[in-house]
């Protein structure tokens, strides 16, 4: 199968010759196609798998051929002729709002720029469309200069694009198509409420592809609601296999074992790039501090820098300038730098699907990874539920000369009892004393390993009531809505 055989336009095909692609992947295969015949999808496919062309490029293809209704000068004018027209009246100069004709919701400032970047890509010969990012963290001017160029495409967090619907910048009465890129992300980071506003905001007319890792649950009866007669795509092979990298758990005795370990994992000289994770915010600044005083060009990535800083961090990353990205799960999707060959959790995710998401930061392009954690003996249940999550068995490993003092075995069954550990204890320097971090946060029902301070240690394994909250708690994009609580 071709790019040809789907039936794109000649431009997007001179595109993606450019870019190297040679054919199509198996996702964009089944919905390419039926995109450009119009039809609403849900689509469930790992990551990696080429999912931004599957909606891109017939979507490029669409606007190219302008299947897609161009304004029509009886009834409407293109923003630029309206501020004309209010410019000859003698009018005094007002914002006329965008009119899209593409909305792409993604739920992080990181996978929107990336969408954008993959966009301009493949649109490198189809210069009449123009696609935008909208983001939280942009400065507000720079973001009417986007807007007023009236972008065909927009791409946008859900919590800025709300901002700029109310104070009428945006106009959806033009919008053709609708894309929910990770939708399942969106969810868990609270966003439900704004896609329904902005979903109701649009056109009933237009068509909706959804992409996410699963379609089970809470995703796919929100994409059943918004999307009609979707064909529903669902790639084989597991949204969370990633049979490219190896994986990879050490126990640790405590912090400094653990420092010593990530030291010594990050000398080995099959690690080209390497991302670390980290729980907190603060452990990112942290370990990034310490490994560049270890003489690591290291760096921190995490919700409180501002978007030039992370842009610029990112830009290093590619450029192969920072060798360790230290990170918290705001990096967990969307870095897509094929050199980075290791992945070390210096903290277990909150929740599994984020492992998943983290690992896959390496063996992108089909290239091996290795995905290391570094597992105290208290979270044994924890490397459980992940390996439940993926349906694989993380081998345990050990270092010579780095053997832990304690065997796994027993501490794993150890994690299981109600006292095996203590709030604070292998974190003291870390987010312990934030109190609320670590696995503090997690959905209600699950296990929690790492509880607040001050909670009763006599019912730790049994669910808990939910301070936190699992909506809202989790960092997005928006201002007012930040919390950033976790990363
Ligand atoms: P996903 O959204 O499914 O995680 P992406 O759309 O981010 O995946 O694509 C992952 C990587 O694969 C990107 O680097 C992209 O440029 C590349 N890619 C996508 N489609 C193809 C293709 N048909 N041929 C070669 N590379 C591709
Ligand atoms: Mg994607």
């Amino acid at each position: 199968m071709s790019f040809e055989a789907l039936g794109l336009h000649v431009n997007i095909i001179r595109a993606l010759t450019d870019s190297g692609y040679t054919k199509p992947t198996s996702v964009q295969e089944q919905a390419i196609p039926a995109a450009i015949e119009g039809r609403d999808l849900m689509v469930s496919s790992q990551t990696g798998s080429g999912k931004t062309a599957a909606f891109m490029l017939p979507a490029l293809h669409k606007l190219v051929t302008a299947e897609v209704v161009s304004y029509d000068a009886a009834t409407s004018k293109t923003p630029n002729q309206e501020r004309q027209a209010a410019r000859s009246r003698g009018d005094k100069p007002r914002f006329v709002a965008a009119k899209p004709k593409m909305l792409v919701l993604t739920p992080t400032r990181e996978l929107a720029l990336q969408v954008t970047t993959a966009t301009d890509k493949y649109s490198a010969y189809s210069r009449r469309i123009k696609a935008v990012s909208i983001l939280g963290g942009m400065p507000y001017p720079k973001q009417m200069q986007l807007l007023s160029r009236n972008p065909e495409i927009l791409v946008a967090t859900p919590g800025r694009l709300i901002d700029h619907m109310e104070s009428g910048k945006i106009d959806f009465s033009e919008l053709q198509m609708l894309v929910l890129d990770e939708a399942d992300r969106m969810l868990d980071m609270g966003f439900i409420d704004d896609i329904e506003k902005i979903v109701a905001a649009t056109p009933p007319t237009r068509q909706t592809m959804l992409f996410s890792a699963t379609l089970d649950g809470v995703v796919g009866n929100m994409a059943k609601r918004i999307t009609t007669e979707p064909l529903v795509i669902q790639i084989a092979g597991s949204a969370s296999k990633h049979e490219n990298i190896q994986q990879r758990v050490h126990f640790v005795d405590d912090l400094s074992h653990k420092n010593r370990m990530l030291d010594h994992l990050l000398r080995d000289t099959t690690v080209d790039q390497a991302v670390v994770f980290t729980a907190t915010k603060r452990d990112a600044d942290t370990i990034a501090d310490r490994l560049n005083i270890a003489g690591f060009a290291a760096a921190a990535l995490h919700g409180d820098m501002h978007q030039g800083a992370r842009n610029r961090t990112l830009d290093a990353l590619r450029r192969g300038t920072v060798r360790v990205l230290v990170a918290t799960d705001v990096a967990a999707r969307g870095i897509d730098v094929p050199a980075i060959t290791h992945v070390f959790n210096y903290d277990l995710p909150k929740f599994p699907e984020d492992y998943v998401h983290r690992i896959g930061r390496t063996g992108r392009a089909g290239r091996k990874g290795l995905a290391i954690s570094l597992v105290n003996h208290a979270e044994g249940m924890h490397v459980k539920r992940i390996e439940r999550f993926t349906k694989q068995l993380i081998p345990v490993d050990v270092i010579e000369g780095f053997e832990p003092k304690k065997s796994a075995a027993p501490a794993r069954s150890a994690a299981r009892k109600p006292n095996g550990w203590k709030p604070g204890d292998a974190r003291k320097t870390g987010a312990g004393a934030g109190g609320g971090g670590g696995y503090g946060n997690n959905k209600p029902g699950q296990r929690s390993f790492s509880k607040p301070a001050g909670a009763s240690t006599g019912t730790s394994a049994g669910p808990r009531k939910e301070g936190g909250g699992y909506k809202g708690n989790r960092s997005n994009d928006s201002g007012a809505r930040r919390t950033f609580g976790d990363y």
